[in-house]
């Protein structure tokens, strides 16, 4: 049967691999389990057998997607620019269509409908804002560790769309900023010190009402329309506006990728600028200031960030101009397991990397860790130690700055 979406992976982009195995060391699951089929070359191979319709989209096929974690390391070590990240969203949009279960039904729910649903994800914070505060998780079984991985969610819950902050004089610009769909809520103090940042270097800031959820997660999981509807909506949302920050790696680098999703995409996706980036370049630019300072704190790169955007430099100069020296925890940049819903499909490999991960940063002896991503802060809450805490490098430096 061959593909049946528009989101496939297509012949010239898959002729782009030429079998070089260059990408094999950097790929986790590969390393975990030296197994051609888990690496990104044995991927690409099963989706050719695909599209040269040798081979049907079968279980088989499914579960040699459903491994990859969609870091996207492979994609820094290739010499031949292959789009992993896009081929195998195009892949995993494929099982999705072609074997419908009831994880296509659950994932288009969450990851298709709800998140992209304010009102639904404001009422599960404030669900979950309330179980946190009455202490119910510690009596379900498992769930402690697990709730113990979010920060509490301030009630009532907060919302960013539909606002807009000034700057204190005449601003020097205007930047849209994107809400998120469980950031805004889960990890609102990320969303008001970027903002504070921004206007202390002299912009108005606008977080438009009718955006959404950047779609990421729909298409990771292979929701494909879905994040292409929600793509849409932020093409129309965003209008009008020279720059859109970001504060999450993963949403900033997917709404980098909204050329292949919809009409008008490529000229969004030219605006869109990772909080990290900007932040740097005003820092670079001596519009925000430099405090001075050399207290160590350990560093985690999200993949979204270190591979699929190549920013690796921009948050450690922040956390330099914060007074802080980074300490590297992995030169390597691994994925540490976390991956959207990777965690509940594939437990055992994203807790080997989560646990992975945890012993190289504390083996620094250092009880601060700096990261730019939700998930990956999630992630590393549920495997470190509970004295080492993790934030994200823009709230340290409002943090520093706000106070002199
Ligand atoms: S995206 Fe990550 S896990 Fe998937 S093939 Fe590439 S390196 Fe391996
Ligand atoms: S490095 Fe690139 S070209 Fe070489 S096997 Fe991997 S994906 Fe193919």
């Amino acid at each position: 049967m061959g593909w049946v979406t528009d989101f496939a992976p297509s012949t010239a982009e898959l002729n782009a691999c030429i079998d070089c195995g260059l990408c094999l060391p950097v790929c986790p699951t590969y390393r975990a389990t030296g197994d051609e089929s888990a690496s990104p070359r044995g991927r690409i191979a099963a989706m050719r057998a695909v599209d040269r319709r040798l081979v049907e989209v079968d279980d088989r096929f499914a579960d040699v997607m459903g491994l990859c974690l969609q870091c996207r390391a492979c994609e820094v070590a290739c010499p031949s620019l292959v789009q992993f990240g896009r081929l195998m969203e195009g892949a995993r949009a494929e099982v999705a269509a072609q074997l419908p279960d009831w994880r296509t039904i659950a994932t288009r729910t969450v990851f298709g409908r709800a998140i992209a649903s304010r009102s639904a994800v404001v009422l599960l914070s404030w669900v979950v804002g309330a179980v946190q505060r009455m202490h119910l998780a510690a009596a379900l079984p498992g769930a402690a560790g697990k709730t113990a991985a979010l920060r509490t969610i301030p009630l009532p819950v907060p919302t960013t769309a539909g606002h807009e902050w000034l700057p204190d004089g005449e601003p020097i610009g205007t930047v849209g900023f994107l809400a998120g769909c469980v950031m805004d809520q889960w990890y609102s103090d990320v969303h008001t010190a970027v903002i504070q940042v921004l206007r202390t270097a002299g912009y108005r800031v606008v977080s438009p009402r009718h955006q959404t959820c950047c779609g990421a997660l729909a298409a990771h999981e292979g929701a494909a329309y879905d994040a292409a509807r929600m793509a849409a909506q932020n093409v129309e949302a965003f209008e009008g506006y020279d720059l859109i920050v970001v504060d999450s790696a993963g949403c900033s680098a997917h709404m980098k990728g909204y050329g292949h999703w919809t009409e008008g995409g490529a000229d969004l996706a030219s605006r869109v600028v990772d909080a990290n980036e900007f932040v740097a370049s005003l820092i670079a630019a001596g519009l925000l200031p430099r405090l001075a300072g050399e207290t160590p704190i350990a560093i985690q790169d999200p993949c979204h960030l270190r591979h699929a955007q190549r920013i690796v430099e921009e948050p450690r100069e922040i956390l330099r101009a914060a007074g802080f020296e980074p300490i590297e925890t992995d030169p390597a940049g691994m994925c540490c397991g976390a991956a959207g819903a990777y965690q509940l499909d594939h437990p055992e490999m994203s807790e080997f990397l989560g646990m992975k991960k945890a012993v190289q940063i504390e083996a620094t002896g250092i009880d601060i860790v700096a990261s730019a991503n939700p998930g990956c802060e999630m992630q590393l809450r549920t495997y470190l130690d509970d004295g080492i805490v993790v934030t994200h490098p823009i709230e340290l430096y409002w943090d520093a700055i706000s106070r002199g």
